[in-house]
C-alpha cells in the first residue's frame, strides 16, 4: 500500500482581485511507497512546495483525492493527519542548547533510546554536544558550533522524534559543500528505511539513488522513474 497517493489533484490560488483561481496543479497522480524516498523535482514554479502543503491541508485540494496511509486526508481528523506526516522545519529560529537539549526540548517525552536512534540516523553522533549556533568566541571555543548540513540534519532528527509515517523534506537551497551533500544522502537513505521520504531536491545528484522520481513542470507530472530510467528518455 502506498504512504501517499495523489490521484488526480488539482489545486489554484485565489487571486488577490478576486478574479477567480490561478490553476498551479492540473491533474497530478502519483504513488508514494511505504520505505523509500521519492524525490519531487522541476523548475521553480512547478508545483512542488504546493503538494507538500496539500498533504499537510494547509490548503484544501480543488479536485481529486489525496490518501496518506490508504485514508483520504479530508476525512482525518488533524491530529491523526500530523501525527502521520512530519514536515521538517529548515532553519527554524528556535534551536537553542545543544544537539541532544534541542531533541529533548522538541519532543520531551522521547526516550534515550528514541533520542540515540534520531542522532545516529541524522548522522549527529560526533555532535551530540555541541551546540547549533556554536559559543560565542569570547568563550574562545568557536569549533563546537554546526555546520549549515548539520543543522539541516539536527532538523531531520527533529521529525525523526515525532515517528512520522511521512517525512516532507525541502531540500535547503543553500550550497551543500560535497562532504556535507554525501552526508545527506547517507541520512535520506537511513531515514527512507523506517518511512516514506518525499523530498523537493534541487540537485538531482541529491536524490541519484532515489527509489522513485518525480518530475513535475507547470503543475503536471512529467515522468516518474529511477534516475537511469528518466535518462533513457528524452
Ligand atoms: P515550487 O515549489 O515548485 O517552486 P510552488 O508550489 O511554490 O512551486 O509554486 C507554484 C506556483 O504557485 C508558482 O507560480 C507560485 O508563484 C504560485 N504560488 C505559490 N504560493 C502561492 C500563494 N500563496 N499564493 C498565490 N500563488 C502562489
Ligand atoms: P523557496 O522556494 O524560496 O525555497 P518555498 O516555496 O520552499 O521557498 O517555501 C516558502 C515558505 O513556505 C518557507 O517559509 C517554508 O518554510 C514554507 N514551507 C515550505 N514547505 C512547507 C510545508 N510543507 N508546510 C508548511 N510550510 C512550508
Amino acid at each position: 500500500r502506498s504512504a501517499v497517493e495523489f490521484r488526480d489533484v488539482r489545486f489554484g490560488y485565489e487571486r488577490g482581485d478576486g478574479g477567480g483561481r490561478t490553476q498551479v496543479l492540473h491533474g497530478v497522480s502519483f504513488g508514494v511507497p511505504a520505505r523509500g524516498l521519492t524525490a519531487v523535482v522541476g523548475p521553480s514554479g512547478a508545483g512542488k512546495t504546493t503538494l507538500f502543503q496539500l498533504i499537510e491541508r494547509f490548503y484544501p485540494a480543488g479536485g481529486g483525492t489525496i490518501l496518506v496511509g490508504g485514508r483520504n486526508i479530508e476525512t482525518l481528523p488533524l491530529d491523526s493527519l500530523r501525527g502521520l506526516v512530519g514536515y521538517v522545519q529548515q532553519d527554524s529560529a528556535a534551536m537553542r542548547g545543544t544537539v541532544r537539549e534541542n531533541l529533548t526540548y522538541a519532543s520531551p517525552d522521547a526516550g534515550e533510546d528514541d533520542i540515540r536512534q534520531a542522532v545516529e540516523m541524522a548522522g549527529l553522533s560526533k555532535v551530540v554536544a555541541n551546540l547549533p549556533q556554536g559559543l560565542d568566541t569570547e568563550l574562545g571555543d568557536q569549533g563546537s558550533g554546526l555546520s549549515g548540513g548539520q543543522r539541516q540534519r539536527l532538523c531531520i532528527a527533529r521529525t525523526l522524534l515525532q515517528k512520522p509515517a511521512v517525512m516532507l523534506l525541502d531540500e535547503a537551497t543553500s550550497h551543500l559543500d560535497s562532504d556535507s551533500e554525501r552526508d545527506f544522502r547517507d541520512v535520506l537513505q537511513r531515514v527512507s528505511r523506517h518511512c516514506a521520504v518525499i523530498a523537493i531536491a534541487h540537485r538531482i545528484s541529491t536524490v541519484i539513488d532515489a527509489e522513485q522520481i518525480v518530475v513535475l513542470e507547470d503543475g503536471r507530472v512529467r515522468a516518474t522513474g529511477r534516475h537511469q530510467d528518466l535518462m533513457t528518455r528524452d
